[in-house]
Protein backbone atom coordinates (compact mmCIF):
# COMPACT_ATOMS: atom_id res chain seq x y z
CA UNK A 1 0.00 0.00 0.00
CA UNK A 2 1.74 3.57 -0.48
CA UNK A 3 0.99 6.59 1.46
CA UNK A 4 -2.14 7.57 -0.09
CA UNK A 5 -5.14 7.48 2.01
CA UNK A 6 -7.33 3.87 0.94
CA UNK A 7 -11.17 4.11 1.25
CA UNK A 8 -13.31 0.60 1.14
CA UNK A 9 -16.20 0.32 -0.88
CA UNK A 10 -19.13 -1.83 -0.15
CA UNK A 11 -21.44 -2.15 -3.17
CA UNK A 12 -23.90 -4.33 -5.08
CA UNK A 13 -22.33 -6.99 -7.22
CA UNK A 14 -25.48 -7.00 -9.43
CA UNK A 15 -26.00 -4.82 -12.29
CA UNK A 16 -28.71 -2.58 -11.24
CA UNK A 17 -32.53 -1.98 -12.89
CA UNK A 18 -31.60 2.06 -12.90
CA UNK A 19 -28.64 2.85 -14.70
CA UNK A 20 -28.50 5.86 -12.07
CA UNK A 21 -27.04 3.96 -9.99
CA UNK A 22 -24.11 3.08 -12.45
CA UNK A 23 -23.26 6.68 -13.18
CA UNK A 24 -23.53 7.86 -9.25
CA UNK A 25 -20.41 4.77 -9.22
CA UNK A 26 -18.76 6.16 -11.94
CA UNK A 27 -18.58 9.75 -10.59
CA UNK A 28 -17.47 8.88 -6.83
CA UNK A 29 -14.60 6.65 -8.32
CA UNK A 30 -13.67 9.40 -10.51
CA UNK A 31 -13.92 12.35 -7.86
CA UNK A 32 -12.44 10.29 -4.86
CA UNK A 33 -8.78 10.38 -7.15
CA UNK A 34 -8.94 13.49 -8.82
CA UNK A 35 -10.19 15.28 -5.56
CA UNK A 36 -9.36 13.49 -2.76
CA UNK A 37 -6.43 11.48 -4.13
CA UNK A 38 -7.54 8.19 -1.79
CA UNK A 39 -6.87 4.76 -3.26
CA UNK A 40 -9.87 2.29 -3.36
CA UNK A 41 -9.47 -1.10 -1.73
CA UNK A 42 -12.93 -3.68 -2.20
CA UNK A 43 -13.69 -7.04 -3.26
CA UNK A 44 -11.85 -7.30 -6.37
CA UNK A 45 -14.80 -7.97 -8.78
CA UNK A 46 -15.63 -6.75 -11.95
CA UNK A 47 -19.47 -7.13 -12.20
CA UNK A 48 -22.37 -4.83 -11.32
CA UNK A 49 -21.61 -1.41 -8.99
CA UNK A 50 -17.73 -3.06 -7.89
CA UNK A 51 -17.04 -3.07 -11.26
CA UNK A 52 -18.35 0.16 -12.55
CA UNK A 53 -16.45 2.37 -9.23
CA UNK A 54 -13.18 0.66 -9.67
CA UNK A 55 -13.09 0.79 -13.30
CA UNK A 56 -13.82 4.30 -12.49
CA UNK A 57 -11.00 4.60 -9.87
CA UNK A 58 -8.42 3.13 -12.48
CA UNK A 59 -9.14 5.43 -15.43
CA UNK A 60 -9.02 8.51 -12.96
CA UNK A 61 -5.41 6.87 -12.37
CA UNK A 62 -5.79 6.20 -8.87
CA UNK A 63 -4.74 3.02 -7.39
CA UNK A 64 -7.44 -0.32 -6.90
CA UNK A 65 -6.78 -3.21 -4.53
CA UNK A 66 -8.64 -6.05 -4.81
CA UNK A 67 -9.14 -8.80 -1.93
CA UNK A 68 -11.44 -11.99 -3.37
CA UNK A 69 -11.81 -15.38 -2.15
CA UNK A 70 -10.80 -18.23 -3.73
CA UNK A 71 -13.97 -19.30 -4.53
CA UNK A 72 -15.91 -16.46 -6.19
CA UNK A 73 -12.39 -16.13 -8.59
CA UNK A 74 -13.20 -20.65 -9.80
CA UNK A 75 -16.81 -18.46 -10.85
CA UNK A 76 -14.76 -15.74 -13.31
CA UNK A 77 -16.05 -12.44 -11.58
CA UNK A 78 -12.11 -11.36 -10.74
CA UNK A 79 -11.60 -8.19 -12.17
CA UNK A 80 -8.16 -8.34 -14.11
CA UNK A 81 -6.98 -4.94 -14.43
CA UNK A 82 -6.22 -3.75 -11.04
CA UNK A 83 -2.85 -2.36 -9.05
CA UNK A 84 -2.95 -5.40 -6.84
CA UNK A 85 -5.35 -8.60 -6.41
CA UNK A 86 -4.92 -10.78 -3.32
CA UNK A 87 -6.86 -14.38 -3.67
CA UNK A 88 -7.58 -15.28 -0.09
CA UNK A 89 -9.27 -18.62 1.45
CA UNK A 90 -12.55 -17.46 2.98
CA UNK A 91 -15.11 -14.68 2.85
CA UNK A 92 -14.08 -13.76 6.45
CA UNK A 93 -9.91 -13.71 5.65
CA UNK A 94 -11.27 -11.07 2.80
CA UNK A 95 -13.74 -8.74 5.15
CA UNK A 96 -10.75 -8.82 7.23
CA UNK A 97 -8.08 -7.43 4.78
CA UNK A 98 -10.51 -5.17 3.70
CA UNK A 99 -10.64 -3.48 7.32
CA UNK A 100 -7.43 -3.45 8.18
CA UNK A 101 -6.80 -1.61 4.69
CA UNK A 102 -8.91 0.86 4.87
CA UNK A 103 -8.79 4.32 6.45
CA UNK A 104 -12.88 4.66 5.88
CA UNK A 105 -16.08 2.82 4.57
CA UNK A 106 -18.26 3.57 2.41
CA UNK A 107 -21.37 1.99 1.60
CA UNK A 108 -23.60 2.74 -2.15
CA UNK A 109 -26.61 0.75 -3.24
CA UNK A 110 -26.07 -3.04 -2.82
CA UNK A 111 -27.88 -6.52 -1.75
CA UNK A 112 -27.06 -8.91 1.30
CA UNK A 113 -23.16 -8.65 0.87
CA UNK A 114 -23.24 -4.99 1.05
CA UNK A 115 -25.75 -4.39 4.11
CA UNK A 116 -23.34 -7.42 5.70
CA UNK A 117 -20.58 -5.32 4.96
CA UNK A 118 -21.58 -2.06 6.01
CA UNK A 119 -23.15 -3.51 9.38
CA UNK A 120 -20.35 -5.29 10.56
CA UNK A 121 -17.36 -2.58 10.38
CA UNK A 122 -20.16 -0.28 11.62
CA UNK A 123 -20.29 -2.93 14.95
CA UNK A 124 -16.69 -3.23 15.08
CA UNK A 125 -16.61 0.89 15.64
CA UNK A 126 -19.63 0.44 18.26
CA UNK A 127 -17.60 -2.01 20.31
CA UNK A 128 -14.53 0.12 19.88
CA UNK A 129 -12.79 -2.08 17.75
CA UNK A 130 -11.51 0.49 15.63
CA UNK A 131 -12.26 4.90 15.14
CA UNK A 132 -12.66 4.60 11.13
CA UNK A 133 -15.67 6.58 9.79
CA UNK A 134 -18.69 3.98 8.56
CA UNK A 135 -20.66 6.21 5.53
CA UNK A 136 -23.68 5.15 4.10
CA UNK A 137 -24.84 6.97 0.51
CA UNK A 138 -28.22 6.98 0.77
CA UNK A 139 -29.23 8.09 -3.22
CA UNK A 140 -32.40 9.08 -3.53
CA UNK A 141 -33.62 7.13 -0.56
CA UNK A 142 -32.24 4.09 -1.22
CA UNK A 143 -31.26 3.40 2.55
CA UNK A 144 -34.66 5.20 4.19
CA UNK A 145 -35.72 1.71 5.02
CA UNK A 146 -32.83 0.59 6.78
CA UNK A 147 -32.21 3.98 8.65
CA UNK A 148 -35.79 4.07 9.53
CA UNK A 149 -35.29 0.39 11.01
CA UNK A 150 -32.41 1.18 13.24
CA UNK A 151 -33.93 4.18 14.68
CA UNK A 152 -36.73 2.24 15.67
CA UNK A 153 -33.89 -0.65 17.02
CA UNK A 154 -32.91 2.60 19.08
CA UNK A 155 -36.18 3.81 20.12
CA UNK A 156 -36.15 0.14 21.58
CA UNK A 157 -33.75 0.59 23.60
CA UNK A 158 -30.98 -1.97 21.37
CA UNK A 159 -28.91 0.36 20.00
CA UNK A 160 -27.37 3.47 22.16
CA UNK A 161 -28.75 7.39 20.64
CA UNK A 162 -24.99 8.31 20.30
CA UNK A 163 -24.36 5.07 18.69
CA UNK A 164 -26.87 5.50 16.20
CA UNK A 165 -24.20 8.50 14.71
CA UNK A 166 -21.36 6.05 13.83
CA UNK A 167 -22.89 5.06 10.61
CA UNK A 168 -23.48 8.78 8.60
CA UNK A 169 -25.59 9.01 5.88
CA UNK A 170 -24.27 10.98 2.99
CA UNK A 171 -26.96 11.57 0.64
CA UNK A 172 -24.82 12.31 -2.57
CA UNK A 173 -21.21 11.77 -3.96
CA UNK A 174 -20.22 15.73 -2.80
CA UNK A 175 -21.85 15.57 0.56
CA UNK A 176 -19.83 12.59 1.37
CA UNK A 177 -16.29 13.94 -0.38
CA UNK A 178 -17.00 17.08 1.38
CA UNK A 179 -17.18 14.64 5.14
CA UNK A 180 -13.86 12.11 4.00
P1 LIG B 1 -24.22 -7.86 -2.80
O1 LIG B 1 -24.56 -6.54 -2.17
O2 LIG B 1 -25.01 -9.01 -2.22
O3 LIG B 1 -24.18 -7.86 -4.29
O4 LIG B 1 -22.74 -8.16 -2.31
C1 LIG B 1 -21.73 -7.27 -2.63
C2 LIG B 1 -20.68 -7.25 -1.57
O5 LIG B 1 -20.44 -8.59 -1.10
C3 LIG B 1 -19.39 -6.72 -2.14
O6 LIG B 1 -18.95 -5.58 -1.41
C4 LIG B 1 -18.43 -7.92 -2.06
O7 LIG B 1 -17.40 -7.72 -1.11
C5 LIG B 1 -19.28 -9.12 -1.69
N1 LIG B 1 -19.73 -9.92 -2.87
C6 LIG B 1 -20.95 -10.50 -3.00
N2 LIG B 1 -21.10 -11.13 -4.17
C7 LIG B 1 -19.96 -10.99 -4.82
C8 LIG B 1 -19.48 -11.41 -6.11
N3 LIG B 1 -20.23 -12.11 -6.96
N4 LIG B 1 -18.23 -11.06 -6.46
C9 LIG B 1 -17.46 -10.37 -5.59
N5 LIG B 1 -17.85 -9.94 -4.39
C10 LIG B 1 -19.08 -10.22 -4.00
Amino acid sequence: MDKKKTLAIFCGSSSPRNIKYIEKAKDLGHKLVKEKNWNLVYGGASVGLMGAVSDAVLRAGGRVYGIIPKFLVSRGVQHHDLYSIEIVDSMHERKALIYDRADAFLALPGGFGTLDEIIEVTTWHQLRLHNKPCFILNLDGFYDGLLKLLNNFSKEGFIKTTDLNILQEVKTVDDFLAKL
